[in-house]
């Protein structure tokens, strides 16, 4: 039955939709030639908008598409010996054994498919966010990279969250899901206080967002270890893109007994992770000695006020 390949162990019993998919054809071949083909292309295209309710007016963009997840395929495709096509992550999903007819999938590519799925110009998949661009497929696969529309990063930087969204969608995320204070305003002034700073090792991160000029503004502050030096650092990040947090700047102050310190920035896009702009140290950073100077008392707890301003680059 099939061309090589052997079954799949589950398979081989009487029922196997192969065995239908044949006895279907076996039917209308006997009753003239010609129709064996639409019969099979009724069945493959029924097959994909039953079960994954998916109507595409353009055959070809059916044709690619995966019969398994669903997702248009790209090179490499694969196929059964049968014939049956899947994209490459569900030939890994399902252990390499043909979901529609159950064969060994073996390493058959569908060059064809292929080369017809590299010819065609597709949306950027993140066009339902907004993007209105098509490319052929290797360009949207650049592209998609660096779409400005992709999804941003849940910014919490307390745990590896894999929330991901526009920004009103993270904005509430953080409020609902991380419990993160939300404030009106330009200007802030936080204090920050930790009552064992000699514990902190990498651990303590806080996060304050700001509703300012309609934008949402992340204040992180956290210790960490800078070489073998305990430091705290207070950054500020843009909820959006790199452009745009461009046209803002922010200071950041903190002292006490007649010193300071000063900084002065521009916000960094969330696209940065929290990570990468804390090790690029472009934020504030306040060796811990000094911290408990300003701290006042005797040493033993973190009591910091850091006062700060965004404003707006004309
Ligand atoms: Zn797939
Ligand atoms: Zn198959
Ligand atoms: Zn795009
Ligand atoms: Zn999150």
């Amino acid at each position: 039955m099939a061309p090589g390949g052997s079954a799949c162990k589950e398979v081989i019993e009487s029922h196997s939709p192969v065995a239908d998919y044949d006895i279907a054809s076996a039917k209308s071949e006997s009753n003239n030639a010609t129709s064996t083909t639409t019969t099979t292309t009724m069945k493959t295209s029924v097959n994909l908008v039953g079960k994954h309710g998916i109507h595409s007016n353009n055959g070809v963009y059916e044709l690619l598409e995966c019969p398994v997840c669903t997702n248009l395929m790209y090179p490499p495709i694969h196929q059964c010996p049968n014939g049956h096509t899947l994209c490459s992550n569900c030939k890994i999903r399902v252990h390499n054994c043909c979901p529609t007819c159950r064969y060994d999938l073996g390493n058959i590519r569908c060059l064809a498919l292929e080369k017809v799925a590299e010819s065609l110009e597709l949306p950027c998949k993140y066009q339902n966010l907004g993007c209105q661009d098509i490319f052929p497929y290797y360009s949207k696969l650049k592209h998609e990279q660096h779409c400005r529309f992709r999804p941003y990063n849940c910014p919490y930087a307390g745990s590896d969250c894999s929330v991901t969204g526009d920004i009103p969608t993270l904005v509430s995320h953080l409020k609902d899901d991380h419990k993160v204070d939300m404030h009106d305003g330009c200007t802030f002034n936080h204090r920050y206080v930790k009552s064992n700073p000699h514990e902190v090792e990498n651990a303590t991160w806080m996060l304050t967002v700001f509703n300012c000029f309609g934008r949402q503004f992340c204040l992180h502050f956290e210790a960490f270890q800078l070489g073998m030096a305990p430091v705290y650092m207070a950054f500020l990040r843009f909820m959006g893109d790199d452009n745009e947090a461009k046209k803002f700047s922010y200071s950041l102050e903190v002292g006490a007994n007649g010193r300071k310190l000063i900084w002065q920035g521009i916000p960094r896009s969330i696209r940065d992770s929290h990570r990468k702009v804390r090790d690029s140290q472009d934020g504030l950073v306040i060796q811990r000695n000094l911290a408990l100077y300003f701290s006042g008392g005797d040493r033993q707890e973190l009591k910091l006020r850091v006062t700060g301003r965004i404003w707006k680059e004309e």
